[in-house]
């Protein structure tokens, strides 16, 4: 017997309506450059509502793409409901990408019209010639705020002007597909994730609440996470459905420009990679700046170190939620939570942890043959993960096996599982060091490192060994002069003694990706060419 509950879809514009109607005055910050904008959901919702009407208008519906190639504005917010809300797919290029990986996405995609704003007008210049379908770009600035080029360019505001504020959301099929975000192509050319309403809409409801972001009407949100990085990681539709302020801080992302917004707009949750809030707290020693009403970090993307965690907690009373998820999974899929009235070393230790699944997500970890492994806290297998939201496929690459003949997905993630489902993450299966058929874990030793005050950041990769087949090699920016001695010394107090690194090497910067994260295999290339000075290693 069917219950009798009404049967209405899970969709992107129910999501905006909802802000529209019950947060309608609650403020978004962010427009292009300096532009001084007087926004809020209900503005929100016309304005998407008129660009919906405008797209419909030149044709745009179900099975049709869209890209956008920008920073996180109010425009680029408003694009991700109009292109939607139309039943079409907006494919979120990422500035960051090499140029060749860009077109890649573009192209394999293959939509005719390009979203851009000024800051990436040189990239989308550059990239014209190699873009096989681009016919228009849409330039989502106010009228004149760019300079002349040769794009076949379109103002945005001309185009939105053009659409009827009375447009209706059409009722879509809650499966159908509404966004595409590309993995960052760290080995090889980048997959794409093809989101679903129904999935985004969860993932939204599972992550924003309880005890994950725990979000509110109270709340302010600063978007350091572009929104081509797994949908700006749910924060476009945290705002409208959970009443939360919106902070959209265009391209910048200098800890200098971050403060002045948090401290400004009343930022109560960052959500961003470990580096930048170790900028964040390197801005505010050196300044002395307070963090106002800023009370919980979310870190996600790469472990944050527990240094940085403590430093949060200790010096600024700011808990960090720490969430494990990846393009894949639309964004989080397990997050930690620590009480409020947990003593400072209990609640860093859960916050240490990726945290447990989240409603809507399952974790296990198996092992090479494929049996699922107990989750006793000691055991690490490969981690794979189920859930409304979790990828079933690579978008037109249904040759790639995904998932398990069982329909997990298969992260490439080395975890263990505690009894009480609490996941560790020990490594991507690519970077955990094999040594002598035991593993370590580049991160927790990459951990360790940085709780040394003298490391400003550190990275530790395999190096090929004749005997052990890998041993660790830790690469460190030093904050200031420290020897080798002292640093193998301060390892020894928090690792295993075999885990001890056969190398250190001192650089001025290590190398990141385009998500922020320490790109590893840029450090393989800098061992493999000899750019590396680990003549002097400890014996
Ligand atoms: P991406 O698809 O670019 O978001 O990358 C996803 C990958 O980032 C995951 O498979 C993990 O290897 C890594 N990652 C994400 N969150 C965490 C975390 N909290 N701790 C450690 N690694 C993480």
């Amino acid at each position: 017997m069917q219950g009798l509950n009404q049967d209405l879809p899970l969709l992107l514009s129910s999501v905006l309506q909802h802000g529209a109607t019950t947060y309608g005055a609650v403020e978004v910050i962010g427009g292009h450059a300096n532009e001084a904008i007087d926004y809020d959901y209900v503005r929100l919702e016309v304005r998407a509502r008129q660009l919906a009407s405008a797209l419909f208008g030149l044709g745009y519906g179900p099975d049709r793409f869209i890209g956008s190639l920008a920073w996180n504005t109010h425009r680029h917010l408003e694009l991700f409901y109009a292109v939607t809300g139309v039943g079409a797919v907006l494919h979120t290029a990422n500035p960051r990408l090499p140029p060749a990986q860009i077109a890649y996405t573009i192209n394999f995609t293959g939509y005719e019209t390009l979203f851009i704003d000024t800051d990436t007008l040189a990239l989308a210049e550059q990239l014209a010639p190699q873009l096989h379908t681009v016919q228009r770009y849409v330039m989502m600035a106010p009228p004149g705020a760019w300079p002349p080029t040769s794009l076949p360019l379109l103002s945005y505001e001309d185009l939105l002007a053009s659409g009827n504020a009375g447009f209706t959301w059409p009722v879509l099929d809650e499966r159908s597909a509404c966004l595409l975000c590309f993995t960052s192509g760290t080995t090889g050319m980048p997959k794409g994730a093809l989101y679903t309403h129904r999935g985004t809409v969860l993932n939204a409801l599972s992550t924003g609440g309880g005890n994950a972001w725990a979000l509110n009407a109270d709340d302010a949100i600063l978007a350091i996470p572009g929104f081509f990085h797994c949908n700006g990681w749910g924060v476009p539709f945290f705002g409208p459905m959970y009443g939360a302020k919106l902070v959209l801080p265009g391209r910048r992302a200098d800890s200098a420009f971050l403060h002045a917004l948090i401290v400004e707009h009343g930022v109560t949750v960052a959500p961003g990679v470990p580096t930048i809030f170790l900028d964040l707290l390197r801005h505010c020693r050196e300044t002395g700046g307070g963090l106002g009403r800023l009370n919980r970090i979310f870190s996600g993307g790469a472990a944050p170190p527990l240094a940085m965690m403590e430093a949060y907690l200790r010096d600024y009373g700011v808990r960090t939620i720490h969430g494990w998820g990846m393009t894949e999974t639309t964004s989080g899929a397990t997050m930690s939570f620590a009480p409020r009235d947990l003593p400072p070393d209990e609640a860093l230790r859960a916050m240490r942890t990726q945290g447990r699944p989240v409603f809507g997500a399952a974790i296990r970890i198996s092992g090479d043959d494929g049996t699922e492994l107990p989750r006793d806290g000691i055991t690490p297998g490969h981690l794979e993960v189920r859930s409304h939201w979790a990828a079933a496929g690579y978008f037109q690459r249904l040759e790639v096996e995904a998932t398990t003949a069982d329909g997990w997905l298969r992260t490439g993630d080395v975890a263990k599982i505690d009894p009480d489902n609490t996941l560790h993450l020990v490594d991507r299966s690519k970077d955990v060091i094999k040594s002598g058929g035991e593993w370590i874990s580049s991160q927790a030793l990459e951990d360790a490192a940085t709780n040394h005050p003298a490391v400003r950041e550190a990275a530790v990769i395999a190096m090929p060994h004749p005997r052990w087949q890998e041993r660790p090699l830790l690469i460190v920016v030093a904050a200031r002069p420290v020897t080798q001695a002292a640093l193998q010394a301060h390892l020894l107090t928090l690792v295993p003694k075999w885990w001890l690194p056969d190398a250190i090497a001192f650089v001025d910067a290590l190398p990141h990706g385009p998500t922020g994260k320490l790109d590893k295999q840029e450090l393989r290339r800098w061992l493999a060419d000899g750019r590396l000075d680990i003549a002097s290693a400890p014996s």
